[in-house]
């Protein structure tokens, strides 16, 4: 029998598709505040990411056509609005916050049975907003659209976009910018922060009610562990370790590793100044604010380690009645990150180079060809995405010459033939991540000239990066451009 032509399961959702649910509103009232979006002049539909829409459960051609839903202006059937508490970690500074311009309006839950926030960014004004106007401009929404969908496609767990709408109010920044907002879906927004709001107040009650939930949520298999607040920080650092070892595998700097916007669900989360790096260099950096470089490429695990000792701080009431224990515990937990990272680390590069074995000398090896790359200023992803096993190595570079023959004698010492070789070399190497001047090249097409195809053509290349069958060399090669050059439209 066909399977193709079977409708889908009649459920409870409309007929646009919504099946809204509100697990994270039912939460003691100290982690969220009720609140309306702010409607906008003129809502307009800029971006509809259809295939997400189909995988939510949503009617994509209807909702594709109702610009006002993703504005704020009109909300969808069972929404109940709110924006989220949070304090957080701004560059090692310790600072209450919360959703001073995003609101959430539920969460979706699929066909299958999947959860996820459906978040406005850029709804206006809320009790979090300080001095902020709630607003977004249209160039970094778009940046975080195509940026977290290229993370999608490379495998890399992230939160995503469902639209982009401009609003038709302007937006005051270092210049006069289109308004709008972004969609965000998320598999939760529950961050560090969260954690560090509730422990802030003193609240533990509220601190062991958002545990539960975030175990039930994120970490069905912990729930019923019999210290929940250890099982959740264990829980987190395993799936952060994982995604921070995928960031370092291609080159993706998150540029504001805040306790903020760091998700317990272990998605990467919060698009400002991030970027890809080009030419390999640990110290890189593109966030124009980050003067002294905390978050640069080479720093992120161990940022990530102490975002988790701040997790864990806020977990000390829940670890042990004693509090000299309860630390005791915390730091066992958070000395495990470098072990943990280290080997999710080396899996990502030892697949990198096409390895399936491993042997006691490959970081050796791996190290190795990074000091190269280091000294070459070569280009992080086409180094590894032209390695080739069974090609020789250019004679013109003696000392890559001589790693290339490293790396060849120890592929001997596995039994998988050059072709599994190479097949596994092109599923962990991107032949295109986002290249910066792409990037800005779409981003200033569609904000400048109103011109969307420039973006709409990168997101279709963007859309398998894993695609080494034709090369592309307007989108692989270079800018040239050093990250000092790369900050436009880096604020938010
Ligand atoms: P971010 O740098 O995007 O992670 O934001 C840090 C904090 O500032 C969060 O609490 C945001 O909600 C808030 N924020 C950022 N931009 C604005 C804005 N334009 N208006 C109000 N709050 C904002
Ligand atoms: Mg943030």
């Amino acid at each position: 029998m066909s399977e193709s032509k079977i409708s889908p399961p009649a459920s409870a959702s409309g007929p646009s598709g919504w099946n809204l649910e509100h697990s994270y509103a039912r939460l003691p009232a100290m982690l969220h505040e009720h609140l309306d979006p702010t409607p906008v002049r003129e809502p307009r539909m800029v971006v509809f990411n259809h295939a997400l829409a189909e995988s939510l459960g949503l009617n994509s051609a209807a909702l594709a056509e109702r610009p006002a839903l993703f504005a704020g202006n009109e909300l969808p059937e069972g929404a109940e609005p709110l924006a989220q508490a949070y304090a957080g970690h701004q560059y090692g500074n310790f600072t209450g916050l919360g959703d001073g311009r995003a609101i959430l309006l539920g969460e979706q839950v699929t066909p299958k049975g999947e959860r996820y926030d459906v978040q406005l960014k850029g709804s206006g004004p809320t009790p979090f907003s300080r001095r902020g106007d709630g607003r977004a401009a249209l160039g970094p929404m778009l940046r975080e659209h195509i940026i977290s969908e290229a993370m999608h496609a490379l495998g890399i767990p992230t939160t995503r976009s469902l639209a982009v709408v401009t609003t038709g109010e302007k937006v005051f920044r270092q210049e006069v910018q289109p308004g709008a907002v972004l969609t965000r879906i998320a598999a939760s927004h529950i961050r560090v922060g969260t954690f560090e709001w509730a422990a802030a107040h003193g609240d533990r009650d509220a601190l062991r009610a958002l545990t539960d939930h975030t175990l039930r949520r994120h970490y069905p298999d912990r729930a019923t562990a019999e210290v929940p607040g250890l099982a959740l920080l264990e829980g987190v650092m395993e799936r952060q370790t994982a995604l921070i070892a995928q960031w370092q595998c291609v080159g993706f700097i998150h540029g504001v590793m805040n306790t903020d916007n760091m998700a317990l669900s272990g998605e990467t989360i919060d698009y400002g100044p991030c970027a890809f790096m080009d030419a390999f260099d640990p110290a890189t950096v593109f966030s124009s604010i980050d003067r002294h470089g905390r978050y640069a490429y080479g720093n992120q695990p161990e940022i990530a380690q102490w975002n988790l000792a701040r997790l864990a701080e806020a977990l000390l009431p829940l670890l042990h009645g004693d509090e000299k224990q309860a630390v005791e515990l915390a730091n066992a937990a958070i000395k495990g990150f470098k072990t943990v990272f280290e080997r999710q680390w080396l899996a990502g590069m030892r697949a990198k180079l096409g390895l399936f074995t491993e042997e006691a000398a490959d970081r050796a090896l791996i190290e190795s060809l990074l000091v190269w790359m280091r000294g070459q200023k070569a280009d992080f992803t086409n180094t590894f995405r032209q390695l080739h096993p069974a090609e020789t190595a250019p004679q013109a570079d003696p000392a890559f010459g001589a790693w290339h023959g490293r790396w060849q004698s120890r592929l001997m010492l596995q039994p998988q033939s050059a072709d599994e070789v190479l097949q596994r070399m092109r599923a962990h190497n991107p032949a295109v991540i986002p290249r910066n001047h792409k990037v800005e090249e779409a981003l200033a097409a569609a904000v400048e000239h109103g011109d969307l195809g420039v973006m709409q053509r990168l997101l279709e290349v963007l859309a398998r990066p894993y695609d080494h069958a034709v090369d592309r060399p307007e989108y692989s090669t270079p800018s040239g451009l050093g990250p000092g050059a790369y900050q436009t439209f880096c604020g938010t």
